[in-house]
């Protein structure tokens, strides 16, 4: 299996390479050059196997002869084993024909986990059979930063820095990222919102010098191994609910379209996906986007949501690339009038785009409404990611067919948020309970990329 870069001038790769390199050098993402195809049979045999098991079938094609059978076994083993849950992806029924799928039974309370966790064991068996070291420099919303911490604490080939949005995040989320004590750790506040962390990202993966000294790697969500990943649960869930006998639609919770994106690759690789549902928060580029308005950056309005609140939305790059019928150089223009504000969408790729997309938004009151509304009619506690999930799948149901949400994250990683929309204070799972008693370790950096370049050279262990 080879992988191509959206933006046409990168080397192609394989799924090693492409995982371990993260953005491609030309700035683009990398997509597989073909999707492979599982038949309605493969599908239909899913059905009763482990959450294991049906990872290990629709991930095998895409990694090729990276690892061995037993390997990758292996991996996916060793990935999931600190759940919290024996379906790992569980199902719970909201309402008639309403499905909420719980992503969040992982070490960090958030669906990231599934991705990183994975990403962190690939990681280790392909860097230590070589003895080779790498650095990880992420940038976070959130969740993805104290999963990714948690996937690499005290691996040792590698370190992993992250940077994070200075006070624009939940207390549970920073705890996560600044109480591990392993030396391979790095926290990193940065002055900004998660935006300027994201290009200050992008600058250090754009410095070649840089980026070829350090070996930096990286696993933000525009990683494929991270999307790959997250294909598994649309397999697990819509053949739990008659798949491929019958079509399933879902809805997701999207900021940088990692997760919903992944639900478009497993519809490509032959699931049988009626909808696909975006939603948004009140920063709804996506949504605008998606309704015909084009793609026009506004200013980041902080939620109760902050894992949604983007403007940039890395992965709708790869949907982009497919919307125009992987046409590098239009990506490469579109990218170029984002740096100036943004970008209209040919009428064309819009067609495609709203062929495999739907969307929704959800205000910040509707947001507070439905947690409380859900605990009211299914004693379901969510977190405001999911509660804007069930809101918008309430509107985008059609009789008939399953839906399923994704709930992305424990409400007790935003206790403030759904204690006040609900009255009901959310308790961490007890494994986490001494969260708040934890030393913390973090250093303040400003949002400057020499600076940052300086601090990380010079806490490298080798
Ligand atoms: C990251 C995250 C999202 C957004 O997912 P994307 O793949 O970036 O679209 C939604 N909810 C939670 C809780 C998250 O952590």
């Amino acid at each position: 299996m080879r992988y191509i870069s959206t933006r046409g001038t990168a080397p192609v790769l394989n799924f090693e390479e492409a995982m371990l390199s993260g953005l491609a050098r030309d700035g683009g993402l990398y997509v597989p050059e073909t999707i492979p195809q599982l038949s309605a049979e493969e599908i239909a045999g899913m059905e009763g196997q482990s959450y294991e098991e049906i990872a290990y079938r629709v991930m095998r094609p895409f990694v090729g002869d990276v690892f061995t059978d037993a390997e990758f076994r292996g991996i996916i083993d060793r990935a999931y084993a600190g759940f919290g849950h024996a379906a790992r992806a569980p199902l719970k029924q909201l309402d008639q024909g309403h499905f909420l799928l719980e992503l969040f039974h992982g070490p960090t309370l958030a669906f990231k986990d599934f991705a990183m966790q994975l990403i962190g064991q690939m990681f280790q068996t392909a860097l230590g059979r070589k003895g080779e070291r790498v650095t990880i420099v992420g940038a976070t919303s959130g969740d993805t930063g104290s999963a990714a911490i948690e996937a690499f604490r005290g691996l040792e080939n590698v370190d992993v820095f992250i940077l994070f949005p200075h006070g624009r995040i939940s207390e549970v989320q920073r705890r996560q990222m600044t109480t591990p004590q392993e030396s391979n750790v790095h926290a990193l506040a940065m002055d900004g919102d998660f935006d300027a962390c994201q290009a200050r990202l992008k600058d250090m993966f754009n410095d070649f010098d840089f980026r070829d000294g350090v070996r930096l790697a990286g696993v933000n969500s525009i990683n494929w191994g991270r999307v790959l990943a997250q294909v598994v649960y649309y397999f697990s869930s819509a053949v739990a609910l008659g798949a491929p006998h019958r079509k399933i639609s879902f809805t997701v919770p999207t900021g940088n379209f990692g997760d919903i994106f992944a639900g478009y690759i497993a519809k490509r690789m032959g699931l049988p996906v009626d909808r696909l549902v975006v939603a948004t928060n009140q920063n709804d580029i996506l949504h605008r986007c998606l309704s015909g308005q084009g793609y026009h950056k506004g200013k980041t309005i902080p939620s109760i949501s902050p894992s949604m609140d983007i403007q940039i939305s890395s992965n709708f790059e790869r949907a982009l690339f497919d919307a125009y019928d992987r046409e590098a150089p239009a990506i490469v223009q579109l990218m170029d009038e984002l740096k100036e504000g943004g970008f209209d969408v040919s009428q064309g790729a819009m067609q495609v785009l709203q062929q495999h997309y739907a969307s929704g938004r959800a205000s910040e009151e509707e947001t507070a409404d439905t947690i409380a509304a859900t605990l009211k009619s299914a004693s379901e506690l969510l977190c405001p990611h999911s509660a804007i999930g069930v809101k918008v799948a309430e509107k985008q149901r059609v009789a008939g067919t399953p839906m399923v949400t994704l709930a992305t994250a424990h409400p007790a990683k935003f206790p403030a948020a759904v204690e006040e929309a609900s009255g009901v204070h959310p308790p961490l799972p007890a494994r986490m309970a001494d969260l708040y008693e934890r030393e913390e370790r973090v250093t303040r950096v400003p949002n400057d990329l020499a600076a940052l370049k300086e601090h990380i050279k010079g806490q490298l262990t080798a």
